[in-house]
């Protein structure tokens, strides 16, 4: 017979957003089990953000020792691709053992296995010893996202997703991208730096089409003066009978793609087939979880949290709810209010949004008012060589109250200012907050104050 275990909260899954949630459903003093199928940390630790970001620091470094001559540095960089994975390895290691830490902490029991769901607060797990019946008052459903194939290109041998690109043991020499969102372009630049020769197909007609072409101008730059190949506009109806890359074009040819892989990144879908998601009376809004802004589904004490539940499909957001739901639970009046999640695109240069760019936030019937300084102007990125590529920093307010809508930039080096933007969005911050804040000097963040005085008419720099 199975054993059974009842608790009050019934975590599914041990990414960003289960954890998160099984942590400070804990501290709240409410007794937590946690089913992981995989290991602890999910997409984002295991497969995702940080072994992504360590591949692209690494690529970075590569790249950057071998250019230093206008600076007077020479320098011939040789990869060691084994020990670069190693070093990766040991850093996703180290924080999925440290999620099982801060669990043991907070004495949450932690299943290891898959979930499947009989009903809205009954699953079975099949671990290593046997079923285990698990049942709640509460349960949050984190079960995440997985890549999104395509039907012409099936993952397998050398059609592959993001996360075995992580994991290559030798660098391709060729390597097709099939889509420049988020993770074609972070990779696809990562692994051009690196050495590979990259070409790039994208259906849209431009490159990461969720941003506006002022942010993506410098690195579309980057990829032309770096010799990534880029087709827009364009379709990939297969392989030929050589086993090459059909590329439909925008202007109807179809051209031929040798490639030694072919990295498929053209989104991710909610992980919502398999434990049983059908039996919890849930329903849907489109291929994500349908929940209200306290990340309820319509079935009593059943929440669902992080990309199962809709974009945008990142780790702070997958936490921010995580972390809201337990509150709720605990009896804490809350909602999530998704205005300050701020995204990066850790790209060359980076590109870092928060909040309303200047048209959504016009087509969202706001009068604003914009400013914006080029890191041309800023002594600290011409000491780190960022002055040239065309970056900026650009703020969105509203013309009446001069209330800061938005804020976006583009850059090398400043993914760090995300938390500066976003801090300044959850405040409710107007023009003046920031423009009278005392930026340090020389640091990329004096940028933001400029743009605020260039809002306000006075700016200084430029
Ligand atoms: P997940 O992290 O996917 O966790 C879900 C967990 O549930 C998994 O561990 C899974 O094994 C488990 N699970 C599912 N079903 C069951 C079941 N039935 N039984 C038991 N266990 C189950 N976001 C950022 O904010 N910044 C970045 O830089 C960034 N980079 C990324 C790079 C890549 C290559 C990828 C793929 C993603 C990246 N993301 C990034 C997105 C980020 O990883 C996700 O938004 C985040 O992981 C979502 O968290 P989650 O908890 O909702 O789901
Ligand atoms: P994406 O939605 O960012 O980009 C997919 C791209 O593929 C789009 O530009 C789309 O137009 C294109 N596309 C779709 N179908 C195509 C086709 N048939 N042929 C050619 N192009 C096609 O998706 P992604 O890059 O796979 O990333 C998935 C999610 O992971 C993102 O939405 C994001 O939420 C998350 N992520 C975040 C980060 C970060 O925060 N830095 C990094 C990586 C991933």
């Amino acid at each position: 017979m199975a054993d059974t275990r009842h608790s009050r909260v019934l975590v599914l899954g041990g990414g960003v957003g289960g954890y998160v949630a099984a942590l400070r459903a804990a501290q709240l003093g409410l007794d937590t089990v946690l089913v992981e199928g995989s290991r602890l940390g999910g997409t984002c630790l295991i497969r995702g953000c940080i072994p992504s970001k360590a591949l692209i620091h690494a690529a970075g470094r590569f790249e950057e020792a071998g250019h230093g001559a206008a600076i007077g540095i020479g320098a011939s960089p040789v990869l060691d691709l084994a020990k670069t994975l190693a070093w990766k390895d040991g850093i996703v290691d180290r924080l999925s053992n440290g999620v099982a830490g801060l669990l043991a902490r907070g004495k949450i029991e932690v299943i290891e296995g898959w979930a499947t769901f009989s009903d809205a607060k009954t699953c079975t797990v099949e671990t290593k010893t046997g079923p285990v019946t698990l049942t709640a008052e509460h349960v949050i459903l984190a079960a995440g996202s997985e890549s999104v194939p395509l039907p012409t290109l099936k993952f397998g041998d050398d059609v592959i997703s993001s996360t075995e690109a992580l994991n290559m043991t030798a660098l391709p020499k060729r390597l097709a991208v099939v889509g420049a969102g988020y993770i074609g372009l972070e990779l696809g630049i990562a692994f051009r730096k690196l050495g590979a020769e990259v070409t790039i197909v994208e259906a849209a007609d431009r490159i990461l089409p969720r941003y506006d072409t002022a942010l993506t101008r410098p690195v579309r730059r980057w990829l032309e003066r770096n010799r990534v190949t880029l087709h827009l506009g364009a379709k990939v109806p297969g392989r030929d009978g050589e086993g090459r890359l059909a590329v439909e074009t925008a202007k109807g040819e179809t051209i031929a793609l040798a490639a030694d892989k072919i990295l498929v990144t053209v989104g991710r879908r909610p992980r919502t087939e398999g434990w049983g998601l059908e039996a919890m009376g849930l329903e849907m809004d489109g291929a994500f979880v349908k929940i209200d802004d306290q990340c309820r589904t319509p079935t009593k004490n059943v929440w669902a949290i992080g990309d199962l539940v809709g974009e945008p499909m990142l780790a702070h957001k997958a936490s921010a709810q995580g972390a809201m739901v337990a509150e709720i639970i605990a009896g804490h009046r809350r909602r999530f209010d998704p205005a300050s999640v701020a995204a990066i695109c850790f790209t060359e240069p980076e590109i870092v949004v928060a909040g309303q760019s200047p048209e959504e936030a016009k087509a969202a019937g706001e009068d604003v008012i914009t400013g914006q300084f080029p890191f041309s102007a800023s002594g600290r990125a011409m000491t780190l060589e960022a002055g040239e590529d065309g970056g900026f920093v650009r703020v969105v307010a509203r013309k009446a109250d001069q209330r800061v809508l938005g804020i976006q930039a583009v850059g090398r080096g400043i993914a760090e200012l995300a938390g500066e933007f976003a801090h300044a969005l959850a405040m409710g911050a107007v023009l003046e907050d920031i423009a009278g804040t005392i930026h340090v000097h020389p640091t990329l963040g004096e940028s933001l104050g400029e743009a605020a005085l260039v809002a306000l008419g006075r700016g200084l720099h430029i």
